[in-house]
């Protein structure tokens, strides 16, 4: 007889409960060195500092000529053109001035720029405005900065800035958190892969395609397993294989109270499973599992449970492992344009655009049938909204 118990066997926990459990048992991957080129997205987990300076010697700010700050002459010989990349053999002294690029070194004796656009060359001497204040237009050595600067304390997402500063320090093979390897596994008789033609009472795989869009938007790394029907040994199989291979392990389906939801018992058979209900809406049977080292979690099937629960309990984690100190996105309260249904016994998601009025409140507007079939509620949200139990 098949189970079709009518009782959860779980209890069912509040989410911040669920949140406290997941934060208890992620920590993050052990870091590992990592190429310049490749670290973009990742988090450093070590301190870069200056070894060098920046500019390593004054350069000119400015087009134009390099000059004596206090030199009140108004006209003056030209020594010569000091441009990028060069060093000219002069000493600028009274009555002189070097013609100078944006970039090159400044010449001995120099100390201020005055910018081509305040001065005319004819015949070899150039017609100026007069004494100027020193170190004008003059880029100083290590303005930018100077030798033991903090330059990307560890625990920063490196972008683009963070990697054009490396490139400048000439550095590379960092230690940085590594990107988590996530299986997906969509689970149900009924799912066939998208390329294939759906047979009877069949539909096709949304769920395993929408998550390894948002493990791979999180930064970790998607591997999609082929749908696995509701079998015990095939799940058993499939699962125990996935988290051989990876840290972390997905389901989508099979956690409800059907005669056919497999994968609760598959997990305790495997493994320790931490909760199996969280009173959240939508996404209530959500389960997580630990085995062998390898987190699980065994997400609902309807689309939008599936990726509402990835966005409120998987993403932190993946977080956590590749080494963010910042978890959550961040959080407004809003004013609702209009009256919404909501099960006061669970902590609700519903998916929404909110804009603000003229920087100030913001308002949110629904996107329409909240029905957690519906993924294209979750289209265009820019939200969701967290209403409270
Ligand atoms: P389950 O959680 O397995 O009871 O599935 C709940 C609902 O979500 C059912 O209507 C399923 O057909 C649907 N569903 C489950 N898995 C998927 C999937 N991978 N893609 C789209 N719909 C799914
Ligand atoms: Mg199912």
């Amino acid at each position: 007889m098949r189970d079709f118990a009518n009782e959860s066997r779980y209890p069912m926990i509040p989410m911040e409960k669920a949140i406290e459990i997941i934060l208890e048992i992620v920590r993050p991957l052990h870091p590992v060195s990592i190429a310049r080129d490749e670290l973009l997205g990742h988090v450093l987990a070590e301190d870069v500092r200056a070894e060098e300076n920046m500019p390593p010697f004054a350069t000119s700010h400015m087009d134009g000529y390099a000059v004596v700050a206090t030199d009140d002459s108004k006209r003056r010989r030209v020594l010569g053109e000091q441009d990028a990349g060069a060093q000219l053999d002069v000493t600028v002294r009274q009555g002189t001035a070097v013609r100078i690029m944006t970039g090159a070194p400044l010449p001995p004796g120099a100390d201020a720029i005055i910018p081509v656009e305040e001065t005319t060359e004819t015949d070899g001497y150039v017609s100026l405005p007069g004494a100027v204040p020193e170190g004008q237009w003059v880029h100083p050595v290590g303005q930018d900065y100077a030798v033991g600067d903090l330059i990307i304390p560890k625990g920063s997402v490196v972008g683009p800035p963070e990697i054009g500063l490396l490139a400048n320090l000439g550095r590379s093979d960092l230690l940085a958190y590594p990107k988590p390897r996530v299986a997906v596994i969509a689970t149900g008789d009924e799912i066939v892969a998208a390329d294939e033609t759906p047979g009877p009472g069949q539909i096709r795989d949304g769920n395993s395609y929408a998550l390894c869009a948002a493990i791979r938007e999180t930064g970790a790394i998607a591997q999609r397993v082929n749908r696995i029907v509701d079998n015990r040994r095939a799940l058993y199989e499939a699962i125990l294989e996935a988290v051989s291979e990876t840290s972390v392990v997905v389901t989508s389906g099979g956690v409800s109270m059907g005669t056919r939801d497999l994968v609760k018992p598959v997990l305790a058979e495997l493994g320790t499973v931490h909760f199996g209900r969280v009173a959240v809406k939508p996404g209530k049977p959500l389960t997580l599992a630990t085995i062998k080292g390898t987190i699980v979690f065994g997400l609902p099937g309807f689309p939008v449970s599936s990726l509402v629960s990835f966005e409120n309990f998987v993403r932190p984690a993946l977080r956590v492992m590749m080494g963010h100190r910042a978890l959550w996105r961040p959080e407004v309260t809003a004013y609702l344009r209009h009256d919404i249904a909501h099960k006061p016994d669970r902590t609700e998601f519903q998916r929404a655009v909110i804009r603000q009025k003229n920087g100030g409140t913001w308002w949110a507007t629904t996107t329409g049938s909240q029905v957690s079939s519906r993924l294209r509620s979750l289209m265009g949200a820019n939200a969701l909204l967290r209403i409270p139990r």
